[in-house]
C-alpha cells in the first residue's frame, strides 16, 4: 500500500493502477462504518484509494476541527489489512493553498436540515470532494448512508458537474446496540454513550410504527423526540420527515420518507437518519 500527501506523488501512482478504479473520501479516525465503504469498492473496482482529510471548511469556526479525532498509525494499519492499494493524506497546505477561493455551492440541497444548523457545512463538503474527484479521477466513488443529506449533495454535484463518477451510497453500520457508528462516539463519556442508544431506538420504533401502517408525518416524528425526550443527557435539536430525493419536508401523510435527526449528547452532536418505504 502506498501513502502519498503531494497531488503530483498521487498522480504518478495513481497512473500505475488498473481500472476500475474505487474511491473512499473519509476524515480519518477509522471505524467499521469506513471498512464497509472500502470493502464494497474491493468487490466491485480493482483498485482501492482512500483519501483522510479532515477538512477545514465543513467545520464552522465553533465547530470540532481542532479536536476532530486523529489516529493515522492506526488508520494506515486499518487500510493496509482492507486490501487498499493507495491512501492520499493531503495537508491543509496541499487542498487550500494561499489564495484559495473557489467554491462548490449545491444551492438548495445545502440548505435544508442539518443546512439550517451548519450553513457552511456543504459548501465546504462539496468542494472538498470535487477537489477530490478531480485529483483522483476514480470511476466509482463510497459513501455512508449515515450521512445522507451529504449523499444527496454528492448525487446532485456529479449530476450537475458531469463527473464521470458512479456514486454508490452503502448502509449504515451500527454498533450491536443500535448506535451509528462514528468517529465522533469517541467524544461520549460511559453515560452518554448509553445515552447516545436513544437516536436510533426512536429511529427503529418509528420504523415499526411504520411498518404496522402509520403513515402520519407528525407521527413518526412524535415517536422519534419522545425517545430524545425521555433521555435526560440528550437533547433534540431536530427531526425531520423529508423527501428522500429533495429533502423537502413533508407534511401529513408519507409514503417514501428520510426520517433524520440531530441530538446534542453532552457537547456532543450525533446524527442519524433511516429510510421508511424503500
Ligand atoms: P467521515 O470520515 O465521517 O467523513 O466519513 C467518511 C465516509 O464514511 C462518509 O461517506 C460517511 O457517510 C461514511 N460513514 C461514516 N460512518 C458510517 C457508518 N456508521 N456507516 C456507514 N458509512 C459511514
Amino acid at each position: 500500500m502506498k501513502i502519498m500527501t503531494t497531488t503530483s506523488e498521487l498522480r504518478k501512482e495513481l497512473s500505475k493502477l488498473e481500472r476500475p478504479v474505487g474511491f473512499v473520501p473519509t476524515m480519518g479516525y477509522l471505524h467499521e462504518g469506513h471498512l464497509s465503504l472500502v470493502d464494497k469498492a474491493r468487490e466491485d473496482c480493482v483498485a482501492v484509494v482512500v483519501s483522510i482529510f479532515a477538512n477545514p471548511s465543513q467545520f464552522a469556526p465553533d465547530e470540532d476541527l481542532e479536536n476532530y479525532p486523529r489516529d493515522i498509525d492506526r488508520d494506515v494499519e486499518l487500510l493496509e489489512n482492507a486490501g487498499v492499494d493507495l491512501v492520499w493524506i493531503p495537508t491543509v497546505e496541499v487542498m487550500y493553498p494561499e489564495g484559495y477561493q473557489t467554491w462548490i455551492d449545491v444551492d438548495q440541497l445545502s440548505k435544508l436540515l442539518e443546512g439550517t444548523f451548519r450553513p457552511t457545512h456543504f459548501r465546504g463538503v462539496a468542494t472538498v470532494v470535487s477537489k477530490l474527484f478531480n485529483a483522483v479521477g476514480p470511476d466509482k466513488a463510497y459513501f455512508g448512508q449515515k450521512d445522507a443529506q451529504q449523499a444527496a449533495v454528492i448525487q446532485r454535484m456529479v449530476r450537475d458537474l458531469n463527473f464521470p463518477i458512479e456514486i454508490i451510497i452503502c448502509p449504515i453500520v451500527r454498533e450491536p446496540d443500535g448506535v451509528a457508528m462514528s468517529s465522533r462516539n469517541t467524544y461520549l463519556d460511559q453515560e452518554e454513550r448509553l445515552a447516545a442508544r436513544c437516536l436510533s431506538r426512536g429511529l427503529f420504533l418509528a420504523r415499526d410504527a411504520y411498518l404496522n401502517g402509520e403513515r402520519r408525518a407528525e407521527i413518526i416524528k412524535k415517536i422519534v423526540s419522545d425517545e430524545v425526550e425521555f433521555e435526560e443527557l440528550a437533547q433534540l435539536q431536530y427531526v425531520s420527515c423529508a423527501d428522500p430525493n429533495t429533502l423537502e419536508e413533508l407534511e401529513n401523510q408519507i409514503q417514501d420518507c428520510l426520517v433524520s435527526m440531530a441530538v446534542f449528547v453532552g457537547r456532543t452532536r450525533l446524527i442519524d437518519n433511516i429510510i421508511l418505504g424503500k
